[in-house]
């Protein structure tokens, strides 16, 4: 059978000094030490690749294969991921006073979770480019993510992860094939142990933003949103955020859905939600300043959004910003209450991070940020299963 050659990334750009670089060699962050962006030519591909074509095409995210950096479809790695529901949810609507709400219900992807759709990216990318064994430094959901996909990909896969990761995540990332190190401290901690292993085995390090291609996965929520809205975008979506890359690349969606004419200059309010215990995003979008910093202390249930610190935090920032939106916190015990009411509201189970996106709707709702005729988008990032046992921490 003849696969014919896709289209794939033209270049790779900085996104902090616009400085170009190769796309067909495995590269991490740009020399300026921050997140490099797969850029694409859109005109070129802006023929065949039009919401009517999409719309005929396979119900997972490689529909979107113009617009992704994998050049042969045979590396394509897929174990199903994207294209989940987006589920209307007039029961919430209401007990939000919002006029209507959506449920994205990324727990229905491989692994449980939308970390899914960014390492079948970057676990297909990096074996196109020749790399030998996989690596990843994570709370939780990245590390099970990554041990599918290098498993699918047939590549070894080590993962560093804090000694009080929920256990059904414990268990998958075994179950998995993957060689788990567990370590008592935060992700930040694991990430120095990825360095070495990096340094001294030549591992190929896939940490949040420091190769390019997680956050090309992470975009089709965008181009997904749209697609299943009937072909326009909500008047906000409400995000749970750690490192940052499902906002960051949602953002880089809408973009480059501007450039191939599916939309005009409109775009939704962006909102961050992160937990009262880990909100660096927060903190710095109230002091109206460009960096985040390092969050101490860092606690929260909701494993996911227990990311002190962030190298995408400029450009999270950046798309609040210019989308008119906002950064909220949420204590851990209104996310388990919210998960609650999401669940006898809707039918999904959702995870914390879930929950902490309702509670956040509540209290944007509560300030006017959010109005009583908005169409409000809201994702449940993973599936209440994975944290079995785990309670609030405030
Ligand atoms: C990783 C994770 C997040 C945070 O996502 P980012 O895109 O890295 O900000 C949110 N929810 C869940 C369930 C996660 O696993």
């Amino acid at each position: 059978m003849h696969n014919p050659r896709l289209p794939g990334a033209t270049h790779l750009e900085c996104t902090a000094t616009g400085e170009r670089f190769e796309s067909e060699a495995l590269q991490r962050l740009s020399p300026a030490g921050k997140p490099l962006f797969a850029r694409y030519d859109l005109a070129a591909v802006s023929g065949d690749f039009t919401p009517e074509r999409v719309a005929t095409r396979r119900a997972d995210l490689w529909r979107y294969a113009e617009v992704l950096p994998v050049r042969d479809p045979a590396m394509q790695i897929g174990l199903g991921e994207g294209w989940t529901p987006l589920l209307d949810a007039p029961r919430l609507a209401t007990r939000l006073d919002v006029g209507r709400v959506w449920v994205k219900d990324e727990g229905q992807n491989p692994t449980g979770s939308f970390k899914a759709r960014g390492m079948a990216l970057a676990v297909s990318r990096a074996k196109e480019l020749g790399a030998a064994e996989l690596a990843v430094p994570t709370a939780g959901n990245a590390g099970s993510a990554a041990a599918a996909y290098g498993a699918a990909a047939g590549m070894p896969v080590h993962v560093v992860a804090p000694t009080d990761t929920p256990q059904p995540i414990v268990e998958e990332i075994r179950a998995l094939g993957a060689d788990l190190q567990l370590l008592d401290g935060l992700i930040s901690d694991c990430a120095q142990l990825v360095k070495q292993g990096v340094e001294r085995h030549g591992w190929w390090d896939l940490s949040t933003l420091k190769e390019p291609y997680r956050v090309e996965g992470k975009k089709t929520m965008g181009y997904e949103v749209f697609e299943q809205l009937g072909g326009r975008l909500p008047d906000a979506i409400v995000y749970p955020t750690g490192g940052g890359t499902g906002l960051i690349g949602m953002w880089k969606a809408f973009h480059e859905m501007e450039a191939l004419g599916w939309i005009g200059p409109e775009r939704p309010r962006m909102y961050s939600v992160q937990a009262a215990g880990c909100a660096p995003m927060v903190r710095a979008w109230e002091a109206g300043v460009e960096d985040a910093g390092f969050w101490e202390g860092a606690y929260t249930y909701a494993s996911g959004l227990r990311v002190p610190g962030a190298v995408g935090d400029f450009l999270i920032l950046r798309a609040l910003r210019e989308s008119g939106g906002a950064a909220v916190a949420v204590p851990d015990h209104e996310m388990a209450e919210w998960v609650a009411y999401m669940g006898s509201d809707t039918g999904v189970f959702a995870a914390p991070e879930g929950g902490a996106v309702a509670a956040a709707v509540q209290r944007l709702r509560a300030s006017g940020h959010i109005r009583a005729d908005d169409e409000v988008v809201l994702f449940n990032t993973g599936s209440g299963l994975k944290y079995v046992g785990m309670t609030p921490l405030d």
